[in-house]
């Protein structure tokens, strides 16, 4: 990276001269958002390792105060260092870093305009993106579509990076944590990034469930009543160790 940020600062004016060379330009970057940048290409990461994504695609965002840290648009998350810091506030003015943040800004923003979201994960996931093609809601084949507030929508088709993705986005991510985005991918949001990146990998599993199921030819699968899924939301909130 650093080559690309030395191309990108030899372009620039004077400004640019003042900074020291491997430091983010903008303000200063402070303690507990280096600390969340480590945690953001961890995560990032961790989409290409488990199979989420191939080479770029996705991003992945996570909100410190009123600065949200987002992958920069392009660039592949293992070369991603501790310098390649990405920020911007949350009307997307840059504020930290010389790369050029993600396209998918105007979705990671309207989720952290219309939510207490503090993190956002979105992927090009293959079962999840199968689903997308083919119905506007992810069938409620199990009971963890509770964990994501209800039987998981479709937002229609718009261009990636488009207002007017977000727009869409944010109709089908009404009472829900996840919403799937016509053949594009998914995308999740939690008060953690683990949140939203677990989110993520059990909506990929439900949708490869579904798929599984309804390929059984002359068979369909049994499908979860809204109530029964509520109901499993409601004790998913207690789940696991107390604490
Ligand atoms: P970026 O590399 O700009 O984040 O775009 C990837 C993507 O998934 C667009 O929808
Ligand atoms: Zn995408």
């Amino acid at each position: 990276m650093a080559e690309q940020r030395q191309e990108q600062r030899d372009g620039r004016d004077a400004r640019e001269d003042a900074r020291t060379v491997g430091e983010p330009w903008g303000r200063g970057v402070r303690d507990e958002e280096a600390r969340a940048w480590e945690q953001l290409v961890a995560t990032a990461r961790r989409t290409v390792t488990d199979g989420l994504v191939v080479g770029t695609s996705g991003n992945v965002s996570v909100r410190v105060g009123d600065t949200v840290l987002v992958t920069p648009s392009g660039v592949p998350y293992d070369r991603l260092t501790p310098d390649d810091v990405t920020g911007v506030d949350l009307d997307g003015r840059q504020v930290l870093g010389s790369l050029v943040p993600t396209s998918e800004l105007p979705m990671h923003l309207a989720v952290y305009h219309s939510t207490g979201a503090r993190a956002v994960v979105h992927t090009h996931a293959v079962h999840a993106t199968a689903v997308s093609t083919l119905v506007p809601e992810l069938p409620a084949v199990h009971y963890m579509s509770g964990a994501l507030g209800g039987a998981v929508r479709v937002a229609p088709y718009a261009t990636y990076g488009t207002e007017e993705l977000a727009e869409n986005m944010l109709h089908a991510l009404a009472d829900r944590t996840a919403c799937l985005l016509q053949n594009h991918g998914t995308i999740a949001y939690g008060n953690t990034l683990d949140q939203a990146f677990d989110r993520t990998a059990q909506l990929e599993w439900m949708c490869h469930l579904w798929l599984t199921a309804s390929s059984v030819p002359g068979l369909t699968p049994t499908l979860l009543s809204e109530e029964q899924v509520a109901e499993a939301g409601e004790k998913l909130r207690g789940y696991g160790q107390r604490g």
